[in-house]
């Protein structure tokens, strides 16, 4: 018998689907806020990530699976997806017309050669997406609004997007001499890690896990203290704009994330499973101003992504008992009862969906009891029942079923009735989210109403 390989995992039979579920949701979103597919090669040439993501990471140090080919060429498995992305925006000249942004999404594996451990695999899957082109504070809001309504769409209730700012090339600059002076004193107790950081890139220092490391790193001095007008600006009109989407976030002084390309705003999403359990960040991303001319681009411009391991999504989902929820989901159910309703159900359903609610139809011959358990196992926001009699009135009965009201409605208004109950129960679950943070004592909801 032949082993996996160490870090590796099969998804397979009911394993799949869970994935898929999870994906969906990605996929269908990215394309709702206007991101298209973009499929780069798992191979790329080690240069690419050595400039990238950087000669400092721990990413590049330690962690790629780089090989020389039989044509004696440096090719690494990709580790992340962002600078294949990149790589293919410049040369396909995507960006040459000034006609940006362009908006990626991705879907696929990525390599690092990581201790395996819970939610920490050496191939494991990422989605993301890019936004690229000038620079504007409003293209950032969106990339984490994504992440955020993605993850709200999947279940994640108490969520927690830590965000920071590692401000611009002037910023940078002054912190990094001022962390220099501070680390200098501490360097020797150090471990070997933090010591070649030091030397390397001593910014990565701040994102040390070992214990006695991280007490000398909460004194550090922070960045808030040297960032220049520009970027101390930038950061508060993100943080401003966030509020005003009803974004909850954690300033985290010391998130510097552990790649090179980054500056001005970076961020994390967070989420402790029910159970207890962490699997640490969930998605992660931020802000780059020097990737597209690092990769050969003729000009400056900017860009946001952010990437989620979908290993670590389906894990938490799984503990918290939602996955099931997901992965049946619709917004309206409808419930025929006879043939008649039936040919009349599938019209309904084609124009509900061309609209964009996602519908489906109970075909089987069941009592009105066991069609109205079905729309809930769903989670099914609007019922539609339809009789023969009724029908042939031109009449049908809505059903609300989050307040459990019913209606008669004429065919004639059905569409519109079930678009307003559907965007007011939207709203209003939005809302209680947003009030459930506020008024919740437990440790996630409580560093929220800390900021
Ligand atoms: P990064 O590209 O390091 O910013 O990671 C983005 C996301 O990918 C993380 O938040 C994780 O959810 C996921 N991820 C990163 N490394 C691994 C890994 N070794 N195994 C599983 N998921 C990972």
């Amino acid at each position: 018998m032949i082993n996996l390989v160490k870090g590796t995992h099969d998804v397979i039979l009911d394993e799949a689907k869970k994935y898929e579920a999870v994906e969906s949701v990605f996929r269908d979103l990215a394309s709702l806020y206007g991101f298209k597919e973009f499929r780069t090669p798992i191979l790329e040439h080690s240069e690419l990530f050595q400039r990238s993501v950087g000669d400092s990471s721990d990413i590049v140090r330690k962690e790629m699976y780089t090989f020389l080919d039989k044509g004696e060429r440096s090719l690494t498995l990709r580790p992340e997806l962002t600078a294949g992305i990149m790589r293919s925006i410049v040369n396909n000249k995507l960006l040459a017309l000034d006609e940006g942004p362009v908006k990626a999404f991705y879907l696929g594996p990525c390599f690092r050669y990581e201790r395996p451990q819970a939610g920490r695999y050496r191939q494991f899957n990422q989605f993301g997406i890019e936004m690229v082109g000038i620079n504007d504070i409003y293209r950032d809001v969106e990339v984490i609004t994504f992440g955020y309504h993605a993850l709200k769409v999947m279940g994640f209730e108490n969520l927690t997007l830590k965000i920071n700012t590692l401000g611009d090339k002037e910023t940078r600059e002054k912190y990094n001499r001022a962390l220099k002076e501070y680390f200098s004193k501490h360097i020797d107790s150090m471990c070997g890690d933090c010591k070649e950081r030091f030397n390397l890139n001593v910014l990565r220092i701040l994102d040390c896990k070992i214990k006695e490391d991280q007490e000398i790193v909460k004194n550090a001095p922070k960045i808030q203290d040297y960032l220049s007008d520009n970027a101390k600006d930038r950061f508060e009109r993100v943080l401003e704009s966030l509020k005003e989407l009803n974004i909850e976030y954690e300033v985290d002084q010391n998130l510097v994330r552990g790649l090179d390309y980054y500056s001005d705003v970076v961020f994390e999403f967070h989420y402790t499973s029910k159970k207890g359990v962490n699997y640490g960040a969930i998605g992660a991303g931020g802000h780059y101003s020097n990737l597209f001319r690092e990769l050969g681009g003729n000009k400056d411009l900017e860009g946001c992504g952010v990437a989620f391991g979908i290993e670590r999504i389906v894990s938490v989902l799984e503990d918290d008992g939602s996955l099931e929820k997901i992965k049946n989901s619709v917004n309206v159910y409808i419930m025929p009862s006879s043939d008649v309703t039936r040919s009349f159900a599938s019209l309904l359903a084609k124009e509900l969906r061309t609209n964009g609610a996602s519908t489906d139809i109970c075909y089987e011959n069941k009592s009105m009891k066991s069609m109205l358990k079905k729309a809930d196992k769903l989670s099914a926001i609007v019922g539609i029942i339809l009789n023969d009699d009724l029908l042939k009135e031109n009449k049908t009965i809505v059903k609300n079923l989050v307040t459990t009201e019913q209606e008669e409605v004429s065919t004639e208004h059905l569409l519109d009735r079930v678009f307003d109950i559907l965007v007011s129960e939207i709203k209003k679950k939005e809302a209680e989210d947003h009030e459930h943070e506020e008024d919740c004592d437990c440790e996630e909801c409580h560093h929220h109403h800390e900021e």
